[in-house]
């Protein structure tokens, strides 16, 4: 779910019932810093097929995983994303709008060489987002600022990989340990604006190899 102005004021959200909706790590600290919700509350784990760059484990050797929102009961083959709230007359709308993940802020938008294109499988309504190219307003920004979120959770999961390969726990770690350290990571990389870093924390591998031998 996009703006709440044009395409999206006509539309029913059907991106909010049809999707699982990948997380970065800056993603789920957003929700938790503006929501003040646990991240176990709305985040489920995914396991991957093929490993990724963001794909993090829990024990050495073993499945690696994606993050995202948690669903809803699922109804006629719908499944409602956990933020998404059921008004009155049908009308549907994002419960947590201004710290939506940035897949849903970008969406249904892509970057192209020639600029800002919605992808060829939207789900919105025929005719939407006409003229989009040649007025991307903030969608660019959008798309860009996603591009360098991903690859930034990238090098957060690698040193949590790395120490959990150097300090395996006997039994695995679980889902809520591996988000404890998320958000702990990303208050370090997104202190408030009138504190800097903290220095003990400079290097996201210490900080992982710490937080994995505390466990
Ligand atoms: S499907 Fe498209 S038009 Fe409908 S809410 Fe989502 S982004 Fe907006
Ligand atoms: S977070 Fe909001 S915009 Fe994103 S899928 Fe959920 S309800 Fe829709």
């Amino acid at each position: 779910m996009s703006e709440a102005v044009g395409a999206c004021r006509a539309c029913e959200g059907r991106c909010c019932t049809a999707y699982t909706v990948p997380l970065t790590g800056d993603d789920v600290w957003r929700i938790v810093q503006g929501q003040r919700l646990a991240p176990i509350a709305f985040v489920q784990r995914d396991p991957e097929s093929t490993p990724t760059t963001t794909g993090f484990l829990l024990r050495p050797g073993g499945a690696t995983y994606g993050i995202a929102l948690r669903h809803q009961p699922g109804r006629r083959n719908e499944w409602p994303c956990i933020f998404l709230m059921h008004l009155r007359d049908g009308v549907q709308r994002c419960g947590i709008y201004a710290h939506r993940p940035l897949a849903c802020q970008t969406y249904p938008m892509r970057l192209q060489p020639t600029g800002v294109a919605p992808r060829d499988d939207m789900l919105c309504p025929p005719g939407s987002w006409a003229g989009i190219a040649q007025h991307p307003g903030a969608w660019h920004e959008r798309l860009l600022q996603q591009d360098r979120q991903w690859q930034r959770y990238a090098v957060v999961v690698q040193a949590w990989n790395t120490a959990v390969r150097r300090c395996p726990p006997s039994g695995g770690f679980v889902l809520d340990q591996y988000l404890a350290y998320l958000v702990a990571a990303y208050d370090t990389l997104n202190p408030p604006d009138d504190q800097p870093a903290d220095p003990a924390h400079d290097s996201l591998d210490a900080l992982a190899e710490a937080w994995c031998r505390s466990r």
